[in-house]
């Protein structure tokens, strides 16, 4: 704790102790204020400006240092002043004194709360953020909770200071007018319990609950509207029906058989979707090789020589049709089936939010459903660029068609995508040439990374132009030309294949997302809340439809909380937990991250430090001859709170696992460094990079008093 804060709590435990060290609770009385109030009265007569003055003070002490005695102090504001100013100075009085307390536990313990359960307390602080102002209020006019928890817990919160204020001044003001005005009548007043009958009590409840409940009903009405123009079914085919059978899909139809719902699953192509035909497998079947055609041009180094390597490009592409048969069981029909999962081939076309119409080779029919979950993924961006369409084309979908390999290979774009697959088809003897309209590659990362990959693509022979727009493509002399412009400048490419990796736009139109009214996120794909939910709150989407991110894993991940969602959203949903959300780019060495890097965290405001071990310094990298990269950690200045970890480097897909789960549980470097890594890993970078963060933290006084106890022993 820094020496404000102590400072602080230091003079509210003084303050606090000597109030009750002087019996100061004994003042605040009711009987008390009954046997002073005369001379109390007399005093006002004399010095009413003074009066008001000490009054408002003292009650902003009482309330600021959530002392016992705020009720008597405001029937006292009621005999002193009487209702309308009484009312007036108590309600300025408490709603200050109150607003200090907040800010004091919000000084003093926010940060602190924020970091040890800043993930856990993230649904708090998003509800507080939406609808904080209607539950403070809610909880200053039912008397249920002590006012000051209230202050003190509302501080550790995300409400800001002015919304607490209004709203607590206004939520308080009918209490407040109950005790001035019982104040006035100070005399016939026996205790403090009677003030409050049971039916004020109920109304104030009843009032409170008031706007929470309409902007509930409002809610439900308005989700309700989007349904108007249907009737809906009196029964159900189905629990759920799931359109497109990706990494999204097949999760959420897996976990509906699971908990024994009836789900079908409806799929126009194959069954895997994008991951297995034409995205994670191929393309990490297709690395595999180029890196073993890498490993034997550096073989010299490991003291063995051989021939450069003669690359067959249609075996490494059996191999690459091999692997994807080897896998495609495990996404086939047949195992869904036997998971208990209606497989339907056919394009799904949703008709009414409870009925989806299915066409395939034996004509079509119509299945109704409780619930459906939209996860028809995402296709490769094809820009309109003159000429594109006339000089042709591959994308990601295509590529993997290739028989012969392209001499020239041309590769539009610098992202996972494009850099993936351009080190790939180099390095097994294409000569390729990325552009990149943007000055780096791989911009979504720090400039270091992007540095690293574009020196390591240099030097493997990759032609790397950055800041280059694609103008046009052209037949030239019989060749194929991509021109290109920079600041003004034209530069022409040749070309015989060009490869489009320039995003990938999700698939919202074809399966009656238009025709219903699902609405779509400024980025074009399917608008969800936390949940996972459409603006027709039983059709759910995830994956890449619904993004933001757009891998295998959060489609999986996704789809757990859309299935659950759909099936059990009435009892309770659960909020999608994007707390630690890792990814890799698999070139070599691999580029791996969890969490946020330095751009993000400068982009958000967020203040960070950095801790950063090289490579070059493992053991097991040097045996390796796999020194290039470095495991880079931002950790909350001063805290052992870990926001993001980069790595690059050799298997840094794998390494980066350690910091997820430490993410995702709220592990510090601490507890890292204090795990046993075996020697010689590469996980042992992990822990290094958290000696890093230790040594930057060390205790230098603690130290220097070591020394000298050490110096004090040897003499
Ligand atoms: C080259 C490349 C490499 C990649 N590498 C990785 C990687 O290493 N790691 C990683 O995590 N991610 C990777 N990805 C991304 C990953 O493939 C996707 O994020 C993932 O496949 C998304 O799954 P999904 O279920 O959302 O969509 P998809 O897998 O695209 O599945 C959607 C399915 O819906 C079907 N469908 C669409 N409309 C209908 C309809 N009307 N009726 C019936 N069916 C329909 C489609 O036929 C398709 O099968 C890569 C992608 C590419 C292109």
């Amino acid at each position: 704790m820094n020496p404000s804060r102590i400072l602080l709590l230091a003079i509210a435990a003084v303050a606090i102790s000597v109030f009750f060290a002087s019996g100061g609770q004994h003042y605040l009385t009711l009987d008390m204020l009954k046997a002073q109030q005369d001379n109390l009265s007399a005093y006002r007569d004399g010095h009413r400006s003074l009066t008001i003055a000490l009054y408002s003070l003292l009650y902003i002490l009482v309330t600021g240092l959530s002392l016992p005695g705020a009720t008597v102090m405001t029937l006292a504001g009621g005999a002193l002043f009487g209702l309308l100013w009484g009312t007036v100075i108590v309600s300025f009085a408490s709603t200050i004194g109150a607003t200090l307390a907040f800010l004091a536990a919000r000084f003093l313990f926010r940060e602190r709360i924020q970091d040890r359960f800043g993930d856990r307390l993230k649904t708090i602080n998003e509800g507080m953020a939406r609808d904080g102002a209607l539950y403070l209020f809610t909880l200053r006019l039912v008397p249920l909770f002590p006012f000051f928890i209230i202050n003190l817990v509302m501080g550790l919160t995300a409400i800001s200071t002015r919304t607490f204020y209004a709203v607590s001044q206004a939520g308080m003001l009918a209490g407040t007018l109950v005790y001035v005005n019982a104040g006035t009548q100070l005399a016939q007043l026996d205790s403090l319990a009677g003030i409050l009958s049971p039916t004020l009590v109920g109304s104030f409840a009843l009032l409170g609950l008031f706007p929470l409940i309409t902007q509930k009903i409002l809610a439900l009405l308005q989700a309700r509207k989007v349904y108007s123009a249907w009737v809906k079914p009196q029964t159900f085919d189905n629990n759920l029906v799931v359109i497109g059978a990706g990494a999204g899909g097949l999760v959420a139809s897996y976990i509906a058989a699971a908990v024994k719902a009836k789900v079908t699953l409806i799929e126009k192509h194959r069954m895997g979707g994008d991951c297995l035909y034409t995205g994670c497998v191929p393309s990490k079947t297709l690395i595999r090789s180029a890196k073993a055609a890498a490993q034997i041009r550096r073989s010299t180094e490991f003291g063995i020589h051989t021939s450069p390597p003669d690359v067959d490009f249609a075996a490494v592409m059996a191999r690459v049709q091999a692997v994807i048969k080897a896998i495609e069981p495990h996404d086939s029909p047949g195992r869904y089936t036997e998971l208990g999962v209606d497989v339907i081939n056919g394009t799904a076309k949703i008709i009414s939010p409870w009925e989806v119409e299915v066409s395939g080779d034996h004509g079509s029919h119509v299945t109704t459903t409780r619930a459906i979950v939209i996860a028809t993924g995402a296709q490769p961006f094809v820009p309109e660029i003159p000429g594109l369409t006339e000089t042709g084309y591959l994308t990601s979908d295509t590529i993997w068609g290739l028989q012969e390999k392209p001499e020239r290979l041309l590769v539009l774009g610098g992202g996972a995508i494009g850099c993936e697959l351009a080190q790939a088809f180099a390095r097994l003897g294409c000569r390729v040439t990325q552009v990149e309209i943007l000055p780096r590659l791989l911009a979504r990362e720090d400039s270091e990374v992007s540095e690293w990959v574009e020196s390591k693509f240099r030097q493997e022979g990759i032609q790397v132009l950055l800041g280059h727009e694609a103008k046009q493509f052209l037949f030239e002399h019989g060749e194929k030309m991509l021109i290109t412009e920079q600041q003004g400048q034209t530069t022409r490419i040749a070309f015989d294949q060009v490869l489009l990796a320039l995003g990938r736009s999700a698939n919202v139109s074809g399966f009656g997302a238009e025709e219903l009214g699902i609405r779509l996120s400024p980025k074009k794909t399917i608008a969800i809340d936390g949940f996972q939910t459409t603006n027709f709150p039983n059709i759910y989407a995830c994956g890449d439809v619904a993004g933001p991110y757009q891998f295998t894993h959060t489609a999986a991940h996704q789809a757990w909380y859309a299935s659950v969602n759909a099936l059990f959203g009435q009892v309770k949903k659960f909020r999608t937990d994007y707390s630690a959300i890792p990814q890799a780019t698999f070139i070599d060495p691999e580029v791996a991250r969890a969490g946020l890097n330095e751009q993000e965290a400068r982009e958000q405001g967020i203040a960070y430090e950095t801790s950063i071990y090289a490579l070059e310094d493992l053991d097991r990298a040097i045996t390796d001859g796999a020194t290039q990269g470095f495991v880079k950690v931002l950790t909350r200045p001063g805290k052992d709170k870990i926001l993001g970890v980069t790595i690059v480097g050799e298997q840094a897909g794998e390494l980066i696992a350690e910091f997820v789960l430490a993410m995702k549980h709220n592990l510090g470097l601490n507890k890292v460094l204090g795990t046993i890594h075996i020697y010689p890993t590469l996980a042992e970078a992990n822990k290094y990079a958290a000696g890093v963060w230790k040594k930057q933290h060390v205790p230098q006084t603690a130290l220097k008093c070591l020394a000298v106890y050490h110096r004090w022993l040897r003499h």
